[in-house]
């Protein structure tokens, strides 16, 4: 695995099975980079008139039995955390250097998955905001980080670690100072968390319509889209009327929620690995008998209504949650996709949930998502066929990048 700074100057053609984002399936192809970029892309039969190196030279770079696709997109993590040990992450929070170090790995580690983006759901320290920074300036080595800084909650309810609580009269103020300090989306946790011990239960909504509709309003007038923590259909139902970009989670949202999204083009993160994956490995032992049949019971709903969306015609995002206790950055987001697989998604819905949908949740899609010439070269090479087989997504070999 390696990972290919593109630097200025330098041209690379890769030969190989070539997946361009779209939804049409993979072809034998060449994809021609220069300067950091995409300059051009011959598939199949259609000819290309740039220059093909002859074999062996170092400009050519052959991959029989490989699959070039755009990069992959992680719309939601947390920076802040490690997915090991909640308790020590926070402790790290007023270390700078012992925090930043353990960043630095699991920015490597998510870059090396083939994920050239991320989107951060907040912390409280503002750490995620400072990640992105540390990457912009090229301290550190990673994908995109968009930030949101802290996220919004109200006082008193769930999601302390995430931001400082709000009182009604402060959401204006908030969103302000957030913007102020050049956050790129906004993170409004609109209900508290899924119960583990009780079907079905999830903390109950933080704001009114009313005041998620000022937040919306207000992040709108300073450009930044809004992603929504909403679990249980009482909060996604004020969420999606609010007119939030993305609802994130969504644990027990009704079909009526799904159609209301598909209309208004509001996008589902669905987050299903950190359910899921308290039932697998060591976490398992964490919870009784019933505990995990709740779990189980849970996240299986779960991935039936991501099937069901995706047939209503929302726009899917890959989101990982990584950071939360049971996903690990980089290596939960193949788990994710597997979890799709086993609802029954196609290889191709999986692979353009993991790309182009996410280049869109995260307004980048002009950059990400897409092999196309005059776009930045964030691109991903696996062994095997993704496109026949989704697992081939855990065999990457290259992840090409622009240089800082
Ligand atoms: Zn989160």
């Amino acid at each position: 695995m390696s990972v290919i700074d593109l630097k200025t100057g330098e041209n690379l053609v890769l030969k190989a099975l070539v997946w361009r984002g779209t939804p049409e399936p993979p072809r034998e192809g060449l994809v021609f980079l220069r300067e950091g970029r995409v300059a051009a892309v011959a598939e199949g039969d259609n000819g290309c008139r740039d220059k093909v190196p002859a074999p062996g030279s170092p400009d050519l770079l052959e991959l029989p039995g490989c699959t070039v696709i755009p990069g992959l997109i992680d719309c939601h993590v947390h920076l802040a955390l490690d997915g090991r040990d909640f308790s020590r992450a926070r402790q790290q929070w007023n270390n700078r250097p012992e925090w930043q170090e353990r960043v630095k790995a699991d920015l490597q580690e998510t870059l090396e998955r083939g994920i050239v983006a991320v989107r951060d759901g907040g912390d409280r320290a503002g750490i995620g905001l400072e990640a992105k920074q540390l990457v912009m300036s090229g301290r550190l080595a990673g994908p995109l980080v968009l930030a949101c800084g802290q996220a919004l909650h109200r006082q008193g309810k769930y999601g302390s670690f995430l931001g400082p609580g709000l009182t009604p009269a402060e959401l204006e103020t908030a969103v302000d100072s957030l913007a102020r300090q050049g956050v790129d989306h906004l993170k409004v946790l609109v209900s508290g968390i899924v119960s583990f011990s009780e079907y079905g239960r999830v903390g109950g909504p933080q704001f009114t319509r009313e005041e998620l509709q000022r937040i919306v309003h207000r992040a709108r007038g300073r450009g930044l889209r809004v992603m929504a923590h909403a679990s249980g259909e009482e909060a996604v139902r004020l969420a999606v009327e609010a007119g939030v970009d993305s609802i994130e989670h969504g644990y027990f949202l009704s079909e009526e929620s799904l159609h209301r999204m598909a209309a208004r083009g509001i996008a589902w993160v669905p987050t299903v690995i950190p359910v899921a994956g308290q039932v697998r490995g060591q976490w398992r032992a964490q919870y009784t008998a019933r505990e995990a049949e709740i779990i189980n019971r849970t996240w299986r709903r779960h991935l039936k209504m991501v099937r069901k969306a995706l047939e209503m015609g929302v726009t899917l995002g890959v989101g990982t949650d990584a950071g939360a206790t049971g996903v690990c950055h980089g290596r939960g987001f193949l788990e994710e996709l597997l979890l799709y697989r086993e609802a029954g998604l196609s290889p191709a819905n999986i692979l353009l949930a993991a790309t182009r949908n996410g280049a869109a949740i995260l307004g980048l899609e002009h950059l990400l998502g897409r092999i196309e010439p005059g776009r930045p070269a964030f691109l991903v090479a696996v062994e095997g066929n993704p496109w026949k087989d989704i697992g081939a997504l855990a065999r990457v070999k290259y992840v090409f990048r622009p240089a800082q």
